[in-house]
């Protein structure tokens, strides 16, 4: 830290991504990316865009945000993009929370959200998962503060039910509960249909890992026009050019071939079912994950020894050195071939460890 760097943030601890490792080609399931490149239409609609970088993006992202407000059935005035749902979730945490109204989220749960909190000086609660990782409801119900949820949730894979969620719309009205949806599109159900109905709900998704744009940062905001202008008070307070051209070009053409999305994501979703039947045969206790990310634990291994293990093997996976879940690792679902590797090299780790 410099000596010039404000007092405001010098015990900000940031947020930590997964490992982005250059010197060496791994199998990487540790960041929980698609293992299938864009579509061809998106990569057309790159190169189309990228000959027009002189020029500033749309500061008001018209046409994918159309595109979107058409595939989910909402009015355009419902939808923000972002930079990413990084970004997003960032808004939200300064729209609606304060010092007075907490952040509210689980203690085992995408690690951004505290670092969110922290940057914008707003206080948290963690409210502890059940004993077997689930997230009860009820356990918000009589808490004041607005509601953050990852559903399905990271780096369990857990997902609530829309009933569940439904009922605690109804419960709390005087308050917003933001729904991280990054990962629905693996067999979960979405809230999106429900935000007519319900003025205290956001829907936060991305293009990052069903649609394969995780490096092209492009999230969406789904709510009632109120939210998303509030929102869009604190995009334009920040950088009102916050979707790049290219990103935003690629966001279309990807809206437009959808179907070879959905063929992705079923086939992550037979790997997913694959692999847990495989892993729970040699012994782990798997979560019954609707996302694209397994979460795994090993009375014969301890998770740390079974990432670094997995690492000098050349496979990366997720370990989180945190109370709770340091016997777990997180492994991103990829293809038939990388699971095959993933499973051929834990048994062979635990043979070792048995010897
Ligand atoms: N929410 C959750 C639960 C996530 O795991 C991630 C991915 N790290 C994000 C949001 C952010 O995704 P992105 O910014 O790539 O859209």
């Amino acid at each position: 830290m410099s000596k010039f760097f404000t007092e405001r943030f010098s015990a900000l601890v940031p947020y930590t991504p997964g490992e982005q490792p250059q010197e060496r080609q791994y199998i990487k399931l540790n960041t929980n990316e698609s293992p299938f490149p864009p579509s061809p239409g998106v990569l057309r609609a790159v190169e189309a865009e990228a000959g027009r970088l002189q020029l500033y993006s749309d500061p008001e992202s018209r046409l994918v945000t159309k595109a979107l407000a058409k595939r989910y059935g909402v009015r355009p005035d419902q939808v923000l993009v972002g930079n990413g749902s990084d970004e997003l979730l960032n808004f939200a945490f300064m729209a609606y929370c304060d010092e007075v109204c907490p952040a509210l989220f689980a203690d085992i749960t995408y690690g951004f959200y505290p670092v969110f909190a922290e940057i914008n000086r707003i206080p948290w609660i963690e409210v502890p998962l059940r004993e077997d990782l689930s997230l009860a409801p009820e356990d918000y119900l009589d808490l004041n503060g607005t509601v953050f949820i990852a559903n399905p949730n990271a780096p369990t894979g857990l997902a609530l039910p829309v009933s569940k969620l439904e009922a605690m719309l109804k419960a709390r009205p005087d308050r917003i509960h933001v729904i991280d949806e990054a990962y629905v599109d693996f067999g979960a159900e979405s809230m999106v249909p429900f935000v007519d109905r319900y003025d205290n709900l956001l829907v936060i998704q991305t293009f990052s890992k069903s649609r394969s744009m995780a490096g092209a940062r492009l999230g969406f905001a789904i709510g009632n026009a109120e939210l998303i202008r509030d929102l869009n008070t604190l995009k334009y307070s920040t950088n009102p050019y916050n979707v790049n051209r290219m990103s935003s070009a690629a966001g279309v053409a990807a809206l437009q071939e959808d179907d070879y999305y959905a063929r992705n994501a079923r086939q992550i979703m037979e790997n997913r079912a694959w692999t847990i039947e495989r892993l729970r045969a040699l012994g782990f206790e798997v979560t019954d994950s609707k996302s694209n990310f397994l979460f795994a634990r090993s009375e014969r291994i301890d998770g740390g020894a079974l990432y670094r293990g997995l690492k000098q093997r050349g496979i990366l996976v997720r370990h989180f050195d945190k109370p709770r879940i340091s016997a777990w690792v997180r492994i991103t679902v990829g293809t038939r071939a990388q699971m095959e590797a993933l499973l051929r090299e834990t048994k062979s780790m635990l043979e070792e460890a048995d010897v």
